[in-house]
């Protein structure tokens, strides 16, 4: 059992912190928002995540999970792993935020100074960080602390919101990067009760690789839908169909099948901000990432198509329509809003007249504290009242059970707008639907 420390609640620290301790570790869970931390004690998560409830009340019954908002008496321990999970945004030229990160880790290792403890300390760099950021944390905390008293690691997280705990307790591979004999041996006994079940442990010899990993990855994913976004389109223009375009073009195995769903582009936390975080720090290193840009255009470009589709099926000018807005998170499983396609898709509506009632299973409060004054129903069925279209946004599997005769009835118009494929195109057709998915055929 390792002492630990997380620094930063949130999706990745809270989804961390809890398995780590299922994992038997004794884990500290810090935050610097009072109103999570006390919500958390009294068992509300903040996040919604399934499976996440459990494994938080089972880790503190068992003592090993603790919350707070101080970390100081955490890193009055010995031998501590810190992790480091705070949140690092796109600051307005894109480029990664790291003031949040950079205070954490100052006020931490102040506090470890000040405690005076022996043994050593593990410094985690777990939020996704520009390419040289551990080695200028490495340089920070060098102020305070003694050498060999302290060791830097970079371990980027790789988990999906929406299944984040599987994501975490099965992973395709843990990466850690550090030049510290001590830092790599204790990454070892951290995830070891994963290790011994034959998941991988990826060491690099270097905190510049292992944080350049991060950015790849995300790079890869973010291009594949990137790229069948723009095929999706040109699909429609020439009656081809694109899901059986993804089907047949991913069973080769050189490409694989994931990642290859066409839809109103991406959006989330991560694929937006880390794609500009690399553009800005690449261009500042004299090797522009031209792929990484022409991504986040189409992707843009993708986004803003999708009232123009909208449109074009309610047959008419947007203006004075009523709009049914069907998943507001940026994919199933989340409550997750940030950089989400329903954003754009909204304001576009909006823009263009249209009136616009919107439902999300998961993520309705936290789209309406971003757009204030937003319509949000509290269920399908009176987001679809008189209705000129419905937009399926969000490939949430509630949407797949819906009663589509008696929606007829409700709406005005008999129009949906499928994002995400994600309903039976023929079905509804025969139901007497007007029906646009993205890169299918369009039914009369
Ligand atoms: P988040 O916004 O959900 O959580 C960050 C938390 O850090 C917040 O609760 C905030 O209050 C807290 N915080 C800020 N400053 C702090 C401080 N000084 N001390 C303690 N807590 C502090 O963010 P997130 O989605 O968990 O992302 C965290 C990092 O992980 C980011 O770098 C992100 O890019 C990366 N990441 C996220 C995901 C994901 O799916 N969300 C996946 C992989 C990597």
């Amino acid at each position: 059992m390792l002492n630990v420390c997380v620094l930063g609640t949130g999706y990745v620290g809270l989804v961390t912190g809890a398995c780590l301790a299922d994992l038997g570790h004794a884990v500290t869970c810090i935050d610097i928002d009072p109103a999570k931390i006390e919500g958390l004690a009294r068992g509300e998560m903040p996040i919604y995540e399934p499976g996440l409830d459990e494994v938080v009340a089972r880790n503190g019954e068992a003592r090993r999970l603790s919350f707070g908002v101080d970390p100081s008496g955490a890193l009055g321990e010995p031998d501590l792993i810190l992790i480091v999970a705070v949140g690092t945004p796109s600051g307005e030229d894109g480029s990664a935020d790291l003031r949040a990160l950079f205070s954490a880790v100052d006020q931490a290792a102040g506090l470890r100074a000040a405690s005076q403890a022996g043994g050593h300390l593990t410094i985690v760099i777990k939020s996704t960080v520009p390419v040289g950021t551990c080695r200028a944390v490495e340089a920070m905390v060098a102020r305070r602390l003694k050498p060999g008293s302290f060791s830097i690691v970079s371990n980027p997280e790789f988990l999906r919101e929406g299944c984040a705990i599987e994501d975490f307790t099965r992973p395709d591979r843990i990466v850690v990067g550090s030049a510290s004999e001590a830092g790599l041996a204790a990454m070892r006994a951290l995830y070891a009760p994963l290790t011994s079940q034959g998941f991988p442990l990826v060491e690099v010899g270097a905190l510049e690789t292992s944080e350049m990993i991060k950015y790849a990855a995300n790079v890869f994913l973010a291009t594949r839908i990137g790229l069948v976004n723009e095929f999706a389109q040109i699909c429609e223009r020439v009656g081809a169909d694109v899901d059986e375009l993804s089907r047949a073009v991913g069973a080769d195995r050189r490409i694989g099948p994931a990642f290859l769903k066409a839809g109103p582009g991406f959006g989330g936390s991560c694929f937006p901000k880390d794609l500009r975080a690399l553009t800005s720090f690449a261009a500042d290193l004299g090797c522009p990432s031209e792929i990484a840009g022409a991504v986040i255009a189409a992707n843009e470009r993708q986004k803003h198509a999708m009232a123009a589709k909208i449109e074009e099926a309610v047959g008419a000018r947007l203006c004075g329509r009523r709009i049914a807005l069907l998943g507001l998170a940026f994919k199933a499983g989340t409550d997750d809003v940030r950089e989400a396609p329903a954003l754009s898709i909204l304001s576009d509506l909006i823009a263009a007249g249209a009136s616009v009632t919107a439902y999300d299973p998961a993520a309705g409060e936290h789209f309406a504290r971003l757009v204030p004054g937003v319509r949000i129903a509290d269920r399908i069925d009176r987001a679809l009242a008189d209705a000129d279209a419905v937009v399926i946004a969000t490939e949430w599997p509630e949407f797949l059970t819906i009663d589509w005769m008696a929606a007829r009835l409700l709406m005005r118009r008999p129009v949906i707008v499928d994002l995400r494929n994600h309903l039976e195109a023929k079905r509804l057709i025969a139901l007497g639907f007007t029906y646009r998915g993205v890169g299918r055929h369009a039914s009369p």
